[in-house]
């Protein structure tokens, strides 16, 4: 890293941030490398989305709608959310960059659980904040923990539920617990990016939280269930209050003309997400099973990933290496503070089967080892 310049100097704790650490995509391999390390959607958008995104192409030199009007109907519609009070961005990235400029600044606490989301502390420091953390109980969050780490400065509290990287999620009543227990000048922030794909009867991800309380907002993503990674489109929904101080830092183009159109005729698509949701279960709950039977014990998870233990010492680093041999990038949790686990997202049939072929092919190494 260069020296810092001696009077051009950024604002406090831009320089404390670690730089995000993003999921490989390349390695050495023996075929092709399939990238399981950041939780995409293997099967891709909806045809729909690419029909619509192709579409777009001829318009580019139009400014994007700046209000977002038809994707925000459209997901009001789809989601039976009140349009009025979404929010989108580049990404749910930008929406968590939003709160934490309007909210949080120096002398203020972002608070979030152990193993959160990175960009919770990323965009915290951004704006001279500071995170703090909260422990965990079993990998999952607990409420009473961060309950018991807010204080008079404690402005924003993330929880993602299903949390990544664990996977794991709470439920309904603690998260309500955590809302109503919070001080009053704290926001709850739930990130719902891996929303979708919860199979739990009546799990809304904080909908009706949002809608009875005026300390809760909710976050979305385009970029799992719905394939759009590359667009980068994710929305916030929030109370008035909230929605209306976020919109004032908001560019008013923020979001590009061909993701609005791909997000509308994905969140149309319910049936395509049906089948997405569908595979995602049977392949993680296959894969889990194959990868606990073997010795790798993998997390209870909610999501499209499973967080597998692979061992202390240079396990994972090895576990690593052998999978990247077999053309399977993997996401090695160290950043996160679980150096003994490894994340895997869950692909398509042929990727599962992989990861378990690879998996089976290393337990036997070690034991030849032994
Ligand atoms: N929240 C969580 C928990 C995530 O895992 C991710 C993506 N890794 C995001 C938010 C951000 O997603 P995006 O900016 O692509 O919407």
């Amino acid at each position: 890293m260069s020296q810092p310049h001696p009077t051009i100097r950024p604002q406090p704790g831009i320089m404390g941030i670690k730089l995000y650490v993003a999921g490989a995509s390349g390695g050495s391999v023996h075929n092709a490398p399939l990238k399981l390390s950041a939780n995409e959607n293997p099967l891709g958008p909806s045809p729909r989305a690419i029909a619509a995104f192709r579409d777009a192409a001829d318009a580019l030199h139009r400014y994007p709608a700046s209000g977002h009007d038809d994707l925000r109907r459209a997901i009001g519609e789809t989601q039976g959310m009140d349009p009025a009070r979404i929010i989108c961005g580049a990404g749910s990235d930008e929406i968590i960059a939003f709160l934490c400029q309007c909210y949080a600044g120096p002398g203020d606490e972002v608070l979030h659980t152990e193993h959160g989301f990175s960009m919770y502390g990323i965009s915290a420091r951004a704006n001279g904040a500071t995170p703090v953390i909260a422990p965990e109980k079993d990998y999952a969050t607990d409420v009473d923990a961060l309950l018991a780490a807010c204080t008079e400065r404690t402005k924003l509290v993330f929880i993602a539920n299903p949390n990544n990287p664990t996977g794991t999620i709470i439920p309904e009543a603690e998260v309500a617990r955590l809302a109503d227990g919070l001080p009053p000048q704290a926001l709850l922030v739930l990130d719902g990016a891996y929303a979708e794909y919860v199979t739990q009867p009546g799990f809304d991800a904080g909908k009706r939280l949002v809608e009875s309380r005026e300390n809760v907002v909710m976050t979305r993503t385009f970029s799992k269930i719905h394939g759009l990674a590359a667009l980068r489109l994710g929305y916030g929904y929030a109370p008035e209050h909230v929605a209306e101080v976020l919109n004032r830092v908001r560019g008013p183009f923020n979001v590009t003309a061909p993701a609005l159109a791909a997000g509308i005729a994905a969140v149309r698509d319910a049936e395509y997400l049906e089948h997405c949701r569908t595979q995602n279960e049977a392949w993680r709950d296959w894969l889990s099973k194959r990868l606990g039977a073997l010795g790798m014990p993998c997390l209870p998870s909610e999501g499209n990933f499973l967080l597998a233990h692979i061992g202390g010492g240079d396990a994972v680093a090895r576990a690593d290496a052998h999978f990247k041999s077999r053309g399977l990038i993997l996401r090695r949790v160290e950043s996160y503070n679980l150096p003994e686990f490894i994340r895997i997202t869950i692909g398509d049939e042929a990727a599962c089967r992989r990861v378990a072929d690879a998996a089976e092919e290393f337990v036997a190494s070690r034991k030849d080892a032994e």
